[in-house]
């Protein structure tokens, strides 16, 4: 058991539990999930709940059948649906006082980085007003090309963004079996996994086919991407009493894949791999030892040039400046100096150069004067930035 409780958590649920094994969303069990979740998040944990069933949901109001081929009707049935999903979780969670905000992503939002980091503000935003994010696929204008597709691995890509403790996967199953349990009896539930090797894929087949009957390769493939972000990753059957509160409280349910350590370096990698711009930014003295010795973010205030040009999202040098700093004591001026005025750090713009050319120098209380918008007070996250 760990520890530490996590504090935010995603908790992904399935069409086959929404209905409750049905053709039809099931409002008890909804209701149930919605109480689930808010007591959570009014026990001051943080909860973002990544839902299906908007095609489900469309079916059912259009009496559509089960098999529908075309893209398009897929999406004609998501946008009927996605509202109707929506309006239910809307009056489920109104029950138990709780506000929720829909989010409704595509594949650019969480793969593009100046999206990415749109997304992720709008997410937090959400977060730090206690209001639950509900997040689905935007099916309606997401074609095959370019979907994500699942809501697992969309639950795993929302998990990293929202920079999650945990992500809770609830399915219509224990959890992951090492054989099939309808076809083996001596199939035992996995409860712990270390590793994600050949013979876990294997187990968990193709979806549609052996044990992914449940979808089981798409969870592993969401808990590939979480682990890697240092995000636990548990796989529990949706229908068990009260499973969300005792997952996060720790307790031996379902499968559980232990997060690989080290996320923070793992992050890092991830920075140093995006689009690396050549534009640059050049920093006085006192935002370089910021950045070094007191593991602060980048502010405008701290921008003396910018050099080239990037877009939001981009991973951009930071350079100190080579003017020297004014000397009022010449011998702590001369020993900053001395220092290595070369690339100090990387780091992900959170503002274009053009714009950031603007606000160089400037207070973040002034941004949204001087641009007319703000994407908030930091020019360079601490969290998406690395010293060289
Ligand atoms: N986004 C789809 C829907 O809401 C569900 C995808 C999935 O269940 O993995 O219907």
């Amino acid at each position: 058991m760990r520890t530490q409780q996590p504090k935010r958590i995603v908790v992904k649920v399935g069409t086959s539990i929404l209905t409750d094994g049905t053709r039809w969303l099931s409002p008890p069990r909804m209701v149930d999930l919605a109480r689930q979740c808010a007591s959570l998040q009014q026990n001051e944990r943080e909860v973002v709940l990544c839902t299906s069933g908007a095609i489900a949901a469309g079916r059912e109001r259009l009496g559509y059948p089960d098999s529908v081929g075309t893209v398009a009707t897929k999406q004609m049935l998501a946008a009927v649906g996605q509202g109707r999903l929506m309006l239910m979780w809307e009056r489920f969670f109104e029950i138990y006082g709780q506000t929720v905000g829909q989010i409704l992503l595509t594949h650019g939002d969480v793969t593009s980085r100046g999206r990415f980091l749109n997304a992720q503000d709008t997410l937090q935003a959400l977060l730090a007003n206690r209001i639950i994010p509900i997040i689905n696929e935007n099916d309606a204008v997401a074609t095959e090309e370019i979907k994500i597709g699942d809501n697992d691995n969309l639950s795993a890509l929302v998990a990293v963004l929202a920079d999650a403790d945990l992500l809770i996967l609830l399915t219509d199953q224990p959890g992951l079996f090492t054989a099939d349990p309808r076809q083996d009896p001596r199939a035992e539930l996995i409860t712990e996994v270390r590793a994600i090797d050949d013979r876990l894929w294997a187990l968990a087949g193709d979806s549609g086919t052996g044990l992914g009957v449940g979808g089981m390769a798409t969870k592993l493939e969401a808990a590939v991407i979480a682990r890697r972000a240092g995000i636990e990753v548990v796989i529990a059957n949706g229908r068990e009493r009260d499973v969300i509160a005792r997952v996060a409280a720790g307790e031996a349910l379902g499968t559980r894949f232990l997060a690989l350590e080290t996320p923070p370096e793992n992050r890092k990698r991830w920075i140093l791999a995006g689009a690396v711009s050549s534009g640059r930014i050049v920093v006085d003295f006192g935002a370089a030892r910021a950045l070094r010795h007191e593991g602060r973010s980048l502010l405008p205030a701290g921008i003396v040039a910018i050099e080239g040009s990037f877009d939001r999202g981009d991973t951009v040098a930071i350079v100190e400046t080579s003017e020297a700093p004014e000397v009022t004591e010449p011998g702590k001026a001369n020993s900053i100096r001395g220092a290595d005025s070369g690339e100090i750090a990387r780091g992900v713009a959170r503002y274009p150069s053009e714009d950031l050319d603007r606000i160089k120098g400037c207070h973040s209380e002034s941004i949204a004067e001087v641009l007319g918008y703000t994407y908030g007070a930091v020019a360079v996250h601490r969290n998406d930035l690395i010293l060289m």
